[in-house]
């Protein structure tokens, strides 16, 4: 379990619940890299997040894997270690009804794009589970990456979620790992490294889409303008190269070991970072009015 010498304080961490999930997504940032495979002992992890809570004076958790619900005991106890939680879920398995905790779905197109990327079948069962109990009639956010075989479809994805009356959705990039190695039982590791990325023009002109759908589609995209701006080729590494995820969100692995430098996996390539937060960060730090209202 990790352990600082002279801890310091990370108000918010996230956490790999499990190894486990039902689906095998093309571009997932879990399962392209090799991970230790066992799942903590349930009463040993909560303890183990407890005494981290208390050590960091940690305020807020992320719950990833794998698929967390997988672990659905796990997360409900560990729910109540933390004010505030956040569950990335691939959405696919039915949602309880939960207190201090915002439910992100992931999301990668309309219907046929979107079960291209993580199987088929996979859009309609969440759009099944929007009906559970623990999502009826409340917010749903959904977080997308975008890569080259969703990013011509994005206007098509924000148009079919338009029909669910309250949903937020938060677009992101594919990132990349700075190395790949063959993983067992991962066959998309050469479309990874080949394919998936966009090239900077390709990720400018989606940006410049996004901007515009924001127009035609407001209040239902989460990402502030200026961290769209922030994301375009020309200011891109003037933001990752100044990421503090590392310093501010303390990143567990499955083991409770720290997992750097940051969720998307030890041998990230920063440099191609779509994640929202290095810009996010920049935007805040200018007064960016509409990035300052977000608290997180
Ligand atoms: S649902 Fe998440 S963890 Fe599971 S394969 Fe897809 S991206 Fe990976
Ligand atoms: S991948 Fe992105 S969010 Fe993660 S540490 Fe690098 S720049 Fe920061």
């Amino acid at each position: 379990m990790f352990h600082e010498k002279n801890p310091k304080e990370y108000h918010s961490a996230i956490v790999d619940v499990t190894d486990k999930c039902n689906l095998r997504c093309r571009h997932c940032f879990y399962f392209r890299e090799e991970h230790d495979s066992e799942d903590m002992d349930a009463d040993e992890f909560l303890g183990g997040l407890k005494e981290l809570r208390d050590r960091h004076n940690i305020m807020s958790m992320g719950w990833c894997g794998g698929e967390p619900l997988f672990r659905m005991e796990v997360v409900l106890q560990g729910l109540k270690l933390f004010p505030l939680n956040m569950i990335y879920t691939n959405g696919t398995i039915p949602i309880p009804k939960l207190d201090n905790t915002i439910i992100a779905i992931s999301i990668d197109g309309p219907p046929e794009i979107h079960d291209t990327i993580r199987g088929k079948g996979t859009y309609e069962k969440i759009i099944n589970n929007l009906d559970s109990p623990g999502m009826k009639g409340r917010l749903v956010l959904f977080l997308s990456t975008i890569n080259t075989i969703n990013a011509s479809h994005i206007e098509r994805m924000v148009k079919a979620l338009a029909k669910i009356p309250i949903f937020i959705i938060g677009f992101m990039f594919f990132t990349a790992l700075k190395e790949y190695r063959d993983v067992r039982g991962y066959k998309y590791t050469d479309e990874q490294k080949t394919t998936f990325s966009l090239s900077p023009e390709e990720r400018d002109g989606v940006i410049h889409r996004i901007l515009e759908l924001k127009k035609k589609y407001p209040h239902r995209i989460f990402n502030p303008d200026r961290t769209l701006e922030l994301m375009m080729s020309q200011n891109a590494e003037a933001c990752t190269s100044k990421c503090n995820m590392p310093v501010r969100t303390l990143t567990l692995d499955l083991k409770l070991d720290r997992k750097l430098p940051c969720v998307l996996g030890r041998g990230v390539d920063c440099s191609t970072c779509g994640c929202v937060f290095p810009y996010l960060q920049q935007a805040k730090k200018e007064g960016d009015p509409e990035s300052v209202a977000l608290k997180f």
